[in-house]
């Protein structure tokens, strides 16, 4: 996630930068920073942030999981840690998963993935 992308999001969330810095429980000075691209945005922050724009009104709760909308076949459900966490609707939050391949072994990389997954643009 950039710094317009930060903000952005933060503006859907209707959120100043005072109440961004609570919700994410950083400092209103790291907000600041992330806005204006001086501090990288750090991976549980960029989580953290997906994760309320995910449960915002309009965002339905009864989604169908991902391996459902994805047709993912047992043996694939049975390796990966959504279908184990039974977190289909939450899967871009789960490292690990099996989507593009091998598992992703850090958050940059299964991003990569996930931002061009139908499940997760379906969110955000
Ligand atoms: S690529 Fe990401 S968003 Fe898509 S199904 Fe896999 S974990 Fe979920």
């Amino acid at each position: 996630m950039d710094s317009k992308e930060f903000k952005k999001f933060r503006e859907k969330l209707n959120k100043t930068q005072k109440q961004m810095a609570q919700l994410l429980g950083v400092s209103i000075k790291a907000v600041h920073s992330y806005e204006q691209g001086w501090r990288n945005i750090p991976a549980n922050v960029e989580r953290q942030m997906f994760f309320l724009l995910s449960r915002m009104d309009g965002n339905p709760k009864d989604r169908k999981p991902c391996w459902v909308i994805k047709k993912c076949p047992t043996e694939t459900k049975k390796q990966c840690p959504a279908w184990e966490f039974q977190a289909g609707e939450l899967c871009w939050f789960i490292n690990g998963n099996i989507c593009c391949g091998d598992a992703c072994m850090d958050w940059a990389d299964k991003m990569k993935c996930c931002r061009s997954c139908k499940v997760f643009k379906s969110f955000f």
